[in-house]
């Protein structure tokens, strides 16, 4: 997730507070954890990226900072969503001169 920026709470829009640091205020059964983009603390468990939208905002209960949700494929948003590299695919520079 990340920080919201100004503007950009609609003015009827709502934002969940997490009322227990512990325990996310979201729980689906989706592939992607969201934690907050200041401590890290998890806001929102298994989730997918449907449900995630920009309309979606959750306050940490640990720092007070507001996230939003962004679709962002390859940022820090999608915490646990890396994939493993291919084993042995990063040795292509090695020659064999003489
Ligand atoms: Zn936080």
């Amino acid at each position: 997730m990340r920080r919201i920026q100004e503007g950009e709470v609609p003015p009827d829009g709502a934002t969940a507070l997490q009322e227990d640091p512990d325990r996310p205020v979201f729980r689906g059964n989706g592939r992607y954890d969201y934690v907050c983009v200041e401590c890290g603390n998890v806001l929102a468990h298994a989730m997918d990226l449907e449900q995630m939208t920009k309309r979606v905002r959750v306050k940490c209960g640990r720092c007070r900072t507001i996230n939003v949700a962004v679709v962002d494929w390859k940022g820090p948003t999608l915490a646990h969503a890396t994939s493993p590299a291919p084993e042995g695919s990063s040795a292509g520079d090695l020659k064999d001169e003489p």
